[in-house]
């Protein structure tokens, strides 16, 4: 595939763009792979891209029942961040976050990284206890992050109010090279460069079956045939509980919707991310100038992708109470997609009681963030068919086990 650069914007300038390749293939589906990946999402096409890159296996299948990117990874706020409490979290976080620092050059696609900071709002005694905590563990899991007193909040972030009636800011937990990518890029980019190393992307062909002979998988049944498979790997987050039932096991996992909305265009007002979890809603600007506004997830579980209205009214209500300029904006979109949570709000990579069947889920409402650092991890577990280190702690077992990674105090809302 030809690099995209400076010369060959140009070049295709000077050719009126008439000769620019497609981005990735779309192949008809093989009869057999060494590997399927079930979910052309982020984490999906970040583990094909690591089997080729770091293990030089290419004979791998990415099987997508909608359009590449059209799930959670299209759909979410784009925050992007480190500061987990619990140890495997900020190592596989952490290990992401710094795999976005150079994920445009090493897939020669602007992804748009922006590290522009992202801060954690103490609104009460008991978050300023908390996040005080987690700076204290960022600091030994070598993340760098700080907590900031309220005079710095309104430093960074001059929309911001600080003395507000019922919860005022009383610091916030700021990590500097935290911030945002664009979402479908890091689709894109990475979906460009598994179609380069020769996989094939099968899009809308959705997986209806998991074909088992011996405990073992043998392939899929899917709406384009049965694809058969040394190696299967599910990645589907919203819907990992119905790819367990196909191959006739359940997950401790649970689907609901998580919405967002965008507001109209304004002039740059905002330069950092902002999280408010107590009054439960969060903020950043795009590049475009609209206002990205994350809100909660459903109480009850469902498969929209829309969300419930009353959580619009009830997010936006609690962010106008921290940034005033908020009651002067007009709503443009709204939007949800299906995550798939965990009942200690950590994702799960591991084997299955299905042989040579890998799953990748759970990573709930926060999994953006965490795409290449899943992808490297779930690429090493389905190469060598155990975990590496990153993965180690994410297996199944620790359900049965009580070995809860609990990430849902330090963020009942994860993002
Ligand atoms: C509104 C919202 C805001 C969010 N904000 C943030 C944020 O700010 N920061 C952050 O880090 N995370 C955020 N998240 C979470 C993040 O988006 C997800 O954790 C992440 O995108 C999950 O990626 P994925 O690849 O696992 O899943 P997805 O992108 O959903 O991909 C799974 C794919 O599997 C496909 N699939 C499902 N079933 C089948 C089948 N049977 N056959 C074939 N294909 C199938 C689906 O069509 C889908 O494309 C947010 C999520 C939402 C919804």
């Amino acid at each position: 595939m030809k690099r995209y650069s400076l010369f060959a914007i140009a070049r295709e300038a000077a050719r009126y763009h008439q000769g620019w390749e497609k981005a990735w293939a779309s192949p008809e589906p093989k009869k057999k792979y060494d590997v399927v990946i079930v979910g052309a999402g982020g984490h999906g096409l970040a583990t094909a891209f690591y089997l080729g890159k770091n293990f030089g296996i290419t004979n791998v299948a990415i099987v997508e029942k909608g359009w590449l990117g059209g799930g959670n990874t299209g759909r979410n706020t784009t925050i992007i961040r480190s500061n987990y409490l619990q140890d495997p979290s900020a190592a596989i976080y952490e290990k992401a976050r710094s795999l976005y620092e150079t994920m445009s050059q090493d897939l020669n696609y602007n992804v748009m990284f922006s590290p522009r900071g992202v801060m954690m709002l103490a609104q009460t005694e008991a978050e300023i206890r908390g996040y005080k905590r987690t700076a204290q563990a960022n600091a030994y899991q070598g993340v760098a992050t700080e907590f900031i007193g309220p005079e710095r909040v309104k430093e960074l972030c001059p929309i911001i109010r600080i003395d507000g009636p019922r919860y005022p800011v009383l610091g916030a937990l700021w990590q500097e090279r935290g911030g945002t990518a664009r979402h479908d890029a890091v689709a894109w980019g990475y979906a460009r460069a598994c179609s380069d190393m020769g996989m094939d992307i099968i899009q809308q062909c959705e997986v209806t079956g998991v074909t088992r002979e011996g405990g073992k998988v043998t392939g899929v049944e899917t709406t384009k045939g049965h694809i058969g498979c040394n190696k299967l790997a599910s990645v589907v987050a919203g819907n990992s509980g119905h790819m367990a039932n196909m191959a006739g096991f359940q997950l401790p996992m649970e689907s609901v919707a998580l919405q967002a909305l965008v507001s109209e265009p304004i002039k740059p007002c905002m330069d950092v991310v902002v999280m408010a979890n107590t009054v439960h809603g969060y903020m950043s600007q795009s590049d475009k100038g609209e206002m990205v506004i994350g809100g909660g997830t459903d109480a009850f579980n469902n498969y929209t992708q829309r969300g419930s209205f009353h959580h619009i009214e009830e997010t936006v209500r609690a962010l106008i109470e921290t940034f005033p300029m908020v009651s002067r904006l007009k709503m443009l979109r709204q939007w949800g997609g299906i995550v798939d949570v965990t009942g200690d709000r950590s994702p799960i990579i591991s084997k299955t009681p299905v042989g040579n069947m890998f799953i990748n889920g759970g990573w709930g409402t926060g999994g953006f963030k965490s795409i290449p650092g899943s992808g490297w991890a779930m690429a090493e577990l389905v190469a060598k068919g155990e975990p590496g280190p990153l993965a180690a702690e994410f297996g199944l077992d620790r359900f049965t086990q009580g070995r809860f990674i609990d990430e849902s105090v330090a963020a009942g809302v994860a993002h």
